[in-house]
């Protein structure tokens, strides 16, 4: 258990991939890697990006995935600037409500936690995201940590919003994707047509993650999605209300 606070307090310093919590808070989480198994662990050949998990399966996904973050970032010209590090552990516990949560990035150790995928079923119960092929979708949530990681070792002023936060995490998520599944998980949120301004707040991204990740993704895709990303990194951007310090 630790604590950090890297962030003014409207943004405080993990993002949680959760199915029903998408607030980020400091780190309180629970490694569990299972006693009897040894531990998979080193550099991944596909980037600069160093795995810990249980199994070489496991590291091997883990690998994989966050080289396909580090290419969807690539192509916006963001890029890992030091070494990351991934640890896939047995469960991650939200700091503040306790639950079980898919992941979390801990800006003071610069390590993203990802819960094992055999613990996803279980997480994803009652959501859209549990229509999702389960590779595909435990795939996607590496993504969308290794992609706070990234902008974390880039950013030059802090959002002041977790929606500034999260969008670039939900937006390149849902982008990594197989074509057909994201298909599948965009036809299966609701008003996900609807264009108008006042998406991308935190209170949407509360209420409605799957709303917020889907509208991030069309909204990414539809405009400068690389332009936005670079604003996000030097503060904000138009379409997310800055929150005072
Ligand atoms: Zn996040």
């Amino acid at each position: 258990m630790h604590t950090c606070s890297p962030y003014p307090p409207s943004v405080l310093s993990v993002a949680c991939a959760s199915a029903r919590i998408t607030q980020a808070a400091c780190v309180l989480l629970t490694l569990c890697l299972p006693a009897t198994q040894s531990a998979a662990g080193g550099r991944c050949e596909e980037a600069p990006v160093d795995v810990i998990a249980a199994s070489s399966d496991e590291r091997h996904v883990a690998c994989s995935a966050a080289g396909d973050a580090l290419a969807l970032l690539g192509r916006c010209g963001i890029s890992l600037r030091r070494p990351l590090r991934v640890e896939i552990v047995r469960q991650v516990r939200h700091p503040l409500s306790k639950s079980t949560i898919f992941g979390l990035f801990d800006t003071r150790l610069e390590t993203v936690f990802i819960a094992e995928e055999a613990s996803i079923p279980a997480l994803v119960a009652g959501t859209p995201y549990s229509d999702l092929p389960g590779r595909d979708f435990y795939r996607s949530l590496i993504v969308h940590e290794v992609v706070h990681g990234v902008m974390h070792q880039n950013v030059r002023r802090p959002p002041t919003s977790h929606a500034a936060y999260e969008y670039p995490a939900y937006a390149l998520q849902i982008a990594s994707l197989p074509s057909s599944v994201r298909t599948r998980f965009l036809q299966s949120i609701p008003n996900n047509a609807d264009q108008g301004a006042g998406v991308f707040n935190d209170i949407i991204l509360l209420i409605d993650p799957f709303f917020f990740a889907a509208r991030a993704y069309a909204h990414f895709s539809a405009s400068d999605g690389c332009s936005h990303l670079a604003a996000l990194l030097q503060g904000e951007v138009a379409f997310i209300p800055a929150l005072p310090p």
